[in-house]
């Protein structure tokens, strides 16, 4: 490969990177990249599209990547195109929807566990053979059996067979639950400050009861 060699033309990296910025906004108005984005994230999709202009060039995309790390107001016009696709409300609704479904796999897993019935189909086909056996060793020991856990998962699998579209929202307030806390407890039936009040912890933790003591 020649390209990048000191002879020949330095790369027409203001061309590119104008061409970059124009197809990420071209982007922002089709519809095609999004399940692509919502399954495994925007970079693909981004190296799609630096492919697409790099090639013709006779450049790499990590070549022009290189470039734009090494100029902010470069990179910033990227990522600030990159952000607003992520906040294309059809991807929004995509990985919500995305979110639910992993959620209700998790549900099912765990209700197996913790009561011994199994999954429907579609959580079991997705386990391979060994996970599925570890689980139902776990289910049969019964060491997992936990009397307070079992009827909440139970209820959020009810809720979400009933309305999946009010999965994630705090029963106390409404609000949207933060993905972080759902995945660390998909069964949560309120926000975190719902969950505090819920349970008489404060909200905030007290000041510490200390004199200042600088004089
Ligand atoms: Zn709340």
């Amino acid at each position: 490969m020649t390209i990048g060699s000191k002879e020949g033309p330095p790369p027409p990296w203001p061309d590119i990177h104008r061409t970059v910025l124009s197809t990420l906004d071209a982007l922002a108005s089709s519809t095609g990249w999004i399940p692509t984005a919502a399954t495994v994230g925007i970079e693909p999709v981004f190296e799609r599209v630096l492919q697409q202009i790099c090639q013709p060039q006779g450049v790499s995309p990590e070549a022009y990547i290189d470039v734009i790390t090494r100029d902010a107001g470069m990179r910033r016009e990227v990522q600030k195109r990159l952000a607003r696709l992520m906040e294309t409300p059809a991807l929004v609704n995509m990985r919500r929807e995305a979110q639910r479904r992993e959620a209700e796999h998790q549900l099912h897993v765990l209700h197996f566990v913790l009561s011994g019935q199994e999954p429907p189909d579609w959580v079991m086909s997705t386990i391979d053979e060994e996970q599925q056996q570890q689980l139902r060793d776990a289910a049969e020991s019964g060491e997992e059996r936990d009397p307070v856990l079992l009827p909440r998962v139970q209820r959020a699998l009810r809720k979400l067979a009933a309305d999946p579209t009010t999965y994630g929202q705090c029963e106390d307030c409404g609000t949207t639950i933060l993905l972080e806390r759902l995945q660390l407890v998909p069964w949560a039936e309120c926000c975190a400050a719902c969950q505090r009040k819920r349970e008489g912890v404060p909200d905030v933790a007290p000041e510490p009861e200390v004199a200042v003591t600088y004089f």
